[in-house]
């Protein structure tokens, strides 16, 4: 199992949703079974008691579940079906512990976010990962929030369980003009320094603006972040979110993450299997 976790930073509604799909989008096409996780840190636990007004459409799956509309994203992009394993939400998790911890199960010891709440969250991870080759995680609201903490501590945790080339952070951000016309970078860096707060360091930044980055903007963010310039990525707007894939591919964003893991073109494609 590879895993990319996919955060996002400055502000919601970026785009890391179309960006963590669109990358899902170019493992698929070069042969490997891919699925995807999204999670969500708010306390409902499913998406079927949210006001569509306030929320957004609510999507259902074919087993029945009610879950975010990130979800029919990666379906769509994809071309799979996922359950409602694959949404993990923050009352999802409590729920769980707290199950657990009315039977008994955590045999008299103190229950806490870290290790019970981090463990459960893991676990939801690796098992609807569990089959697949690359699975991508999205955590959804933006680095910072206190309701995305004990995910980004169970992320961190994950990081030391698995052996480096399993793994892969992509951080998602804004990069927006200034009057005169600059790319600014400075949300960027502010962004990943709350994410090395917390612990976790990115492997591929992609930045949200209007436009492509130029290679300047590239080079002081790669600078600032200490990241390779070669892992820094535009995600400019774009009339169709489905031209989203074919905007990073040219960036080269699908070579970068298959180097990084390491993953070799499969010997039988997904399709064939
Ligand atoms: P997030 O996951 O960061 O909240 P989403 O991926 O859900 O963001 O995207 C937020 C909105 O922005 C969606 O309506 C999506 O269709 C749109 N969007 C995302 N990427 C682009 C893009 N490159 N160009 C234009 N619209 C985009």
């Amino acid at each position: 199992n590879k895993f990319i976790f996919v955060t996002g930073g400055v502000m919601s509604g970026l785009g890391k949703g179309i960006t963590a799909a669109s990358t899902g989008r170019l493992l698929a096409n070069a042969g490997f079974d891919v699925t995807a996780v999204k999670i969500d840190p708010y306390l409902n636990v499913d998406a079927g008691t949210m006001n569509p007004f306030q929320h957004g459409e609510v999507y259902v799956l074919k087993d029945g579940g009610e879950v975010d509309l990130d979800l029919g994203n990666y379906e769509r992009f994809l071309d799979i079906d996922m359950t409602s394993d694959h949404n993990i939400t923050t009352g999802k998790t409590y729920q769980h512990v707290i199950e657990k911890e009315r039977s008994g199960d955590y045999l008299g010891k103190t229950v806490q976010i870290i290790p019970h709440v981090t463990d459960d969250i893991k676990r939801q991870i690796r098992e609807a990962a569990s089959g697949h080759d690359v699975c991508i995680v999205e955590i959804g609201g933006t680095v910072g929030d206190i309701e995305g903490m004990a995910f980004l501590e169970a992320i961190r945790q994950f990081v030391h369980e698995q052996p480096p080339e399993d793994f892969l952070l992509t951080h998602v951000t804004l990069v927006p003009y200034s009057k005169n016309g600059e790319q600014k970078t400075k949300p960027t860096q502010h962004s990943v320094k709350e994410l090395r707060s917390i612990g976790l360091q990115p492997d591929v930044l992609v930045g949200r603006c209007d436009d492509r980055l130029y290679p300047e903007t590239k080079e002081k963010i790669a600078l600032f972040c200490d990241v390779p310039t070669e892992a820094v990525f535009s995600n400019p707007d774009v009339d169709d979110i489905y031209h989203v894939p074919l905007m990073v591919e040219d960036e080269g964003l699908d070579e970068y993450v298959m180097e990084q893991l390491g993953l070799q073109e499969p010997a039988i494609p997904k399709d064939e299997r």
